[in-house]
């Protein structure tokens, strides 16, 4: 069963279930080659929760070759049989959705309401692909040639090599898994080492659901052994596809390795999100708005809202709204039900905030509320704040911060608005708030970002696109877009054929 010893990281309150201490390839669960293990720690207390393997380049050319050998025969299956299977590993990750949510509390520190909402967004992307799956086409072209036909085949890309974050341990696994799968791929899941416990636990799942030995592998490394099995997925022939979600620098380095082998690459990469209000926005709504998506995960998801750019008319109005709401966040342990915000993931996210905040205020910003860590709750908690008097020169607009620090700016025209908002070069997501239909349309359109969130902030879900442009990423998640990550297209020419006499 791969059970690991427990440690005091893990409330003793708290019974885990789809804990796993080993790597997960070829259907079994193993050790590294080199017999080392590292340690994951929860960010709540510091505490140790468990061991896993720390893998390196055999271990992930054993996954690789596991792979490989699997995947030919999952992708023959008919569509529905795969669609079924997904549909299956769908069915047990909500079964255990309460399983899956305290895995990711543990581990990645998120609020337990907001874990039982990753899991549900997660195992969406399953369920879509589950019927996508039946709805992979190609197409018959008109012949320009008499005695041809000329056909576009849609084919699964072969292996691919999914490496993924630690803010959101479920869903940015399933996000790639799920068309992978559907599109008749094999994958070697490389899960961030601060969460990789979430990964494992659905694997368990999706050998419980009958998804075939290799088709889905995991491979666990240390921050230290990671380049070197990056590398190694990055580099190999075997390896057809990666699908990368993380910060822009790794991503710019596997987008580096992935030339040896010209892989098809799709990449999920930071964001540095504007929020703008409008003088004509409803001030109340995008005060909500601001405070889910600035808060959401404690500040740490990559479509956070990272400045507020607010219009002079409606600044004051809109900053004592959200100081109010800001104040009234409760902060605690993440297993506690009341929590909305819970401890930043490691003792570098805890240290950018902070230097965020130092910069700001040295640089001539305000802070209102907030700005230190809430040190009685535990090291790596930082309390919920606000800044105004924001300006272009400061950190916490030109990098994301990755925490609970609301930067607020402020600007006179729309012009000025969406200047200052493109002056990036992320563009992964943009929101903004007007009750005005013209500006609607010209901002949205003006917007350099992937994903547009127009008087809404929680924009994302299965059916549709997530991605950026810029330095946020190629390629798109999610939606059918997202399917077609993961298929080749094959023109297939067939000559020879006798026409029809014509009278
Ligand atoms: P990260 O780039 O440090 O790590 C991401 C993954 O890459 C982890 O699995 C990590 O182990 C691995 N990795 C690190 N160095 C590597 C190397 N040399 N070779 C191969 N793999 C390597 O990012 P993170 O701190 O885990 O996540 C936060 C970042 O992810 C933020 O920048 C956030 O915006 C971004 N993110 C983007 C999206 C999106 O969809 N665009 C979603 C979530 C997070």
């Amino acid at each position: 069963m791969a059970q690991p010893v427990v440690g005091r990281g893990v409330p003793n309150t708290v019974r885990l279930a789809l804990l796993r201490g080993r790597a997960w390839v070829s259907g079994r669960w193993v050790e590294a080659a080199s017999g080392k293990t590292f340690p994951v720690l929860n960010p709540a207390n510091g505490e140790l929760i468990a061991e896993v393997p720390d893998m390196g380049v055999s271990d992930t050319e054993e996954a690789i070759e596991a792979a490989h050998k699997a995947q030919r025969q999952w992708a023959a299956l008919p569509c529905k049989e795969r669609a079924k299977g997904l549909g299956r590993w769908y069915d047990a990750i909500m079964a255990n959705k309460e399983e899956l949510a305290k895995l990711i509390t543990v581990e990645a520190g998120k609020v337990l309401r907001e874990s039982r909402g990753e899991v549900d967004y997660g195992a969406s992307f399953i369920s879509w692909n589950a019927e996508e799956a039946k709805r992979i086409e190609g197409e018959v072209l008109s012949s320009l040639v008499p005695g041809r036909r000329t056909l576009l085949v849609s084919q699964p890309v072969g292996v691919a090599a999914l490496v993924t974050p630690w803010n959101f341990p479920v869903a940015m696994i399933t996000r790639k898994a799920g068309p992978a799968l559907a599109a008749g791929c094999a994958v070697v899941v490389k899960p961030s080492e601060e969460t990789p416990f979430s990964a494992l636990a659905i694997a368990e799942l999706a050998h419980e659901a009958g998804i075939p030995p290799g088709v889905f592998n995991v491979v666990t490394s240390s921050r230290d052994s990671t380049p070197s099995v990056g590398t190694t997925l990055a580099s190999s022939d075997l390896v057809r596809k990666l699908s990368f979600t993380g910060s822009t620098t790794v991503g710019k380095l596997l987008m580096a390795q992935c030339a040896s082998t010209v892989k098809k690459v799709s990449l999920e990469l930071g964001g540095n999100a504007p929020l703008l209000i409008f003088n004509s926005a409803d001030i109340d709504q995008a005060v909500a708005g601001a405070m889910a998506s600035k808060f959401r995960n404690t500040g740490q998801t990559c479509i956070c809202t990272n400045r507020i750019l607010v219009q002079r008319g409606v600044h004051d109005e809109f900053v004592e709204k959200l100081v109010s709401a800001v104040s009234k966040l409760v902060q605690g342990n993440p297993f506690d039900e009341s929590s909305q915000q819970g401890p930043l993931i490691n003792e570098a996210a805890a240290q950018k905030v902070e230097n965020h905040v130092n910069d700001a205020v040295e640089k001539g910003a305000e802070l209102l509320v907030g700005g230190a860590r809430a040190e009685e709750l535990g090291s790596l908690f930082f309390r919920p704040s606000v800044a105004v008097g924001v300006s272009g020169e400061m950190r916490v607009t030109c990098e994301e911060t990755f925490g609970p620090l609301a930067a607020v700016m402020t600007f006179d025209d729309e012009e000025e608005g969406i200047t200052m908002a493109n002056a990036t070069p992320f563009g992964l997501a943009g929101y903004f708030y007007s009750g005005d239909p013209g500006q609607i349309w010209r901002v949205s359109e003006a917007l350099e970002t992937g994903m547009v969130g127009v008087n809404e902030t929680m924009i994302t879900s299965e059916n549709t696109i997530f991605g950026g442009m810029k330095q946020s990423g190629l390629g798109k998640e999610g939606g059918r877009y997202g399917l077609r990550e993961y298929l080749e297209t094959k023109f297939v020419c067939m000559g020879g054929i006798a026409e029809r006499p014509v009278d």
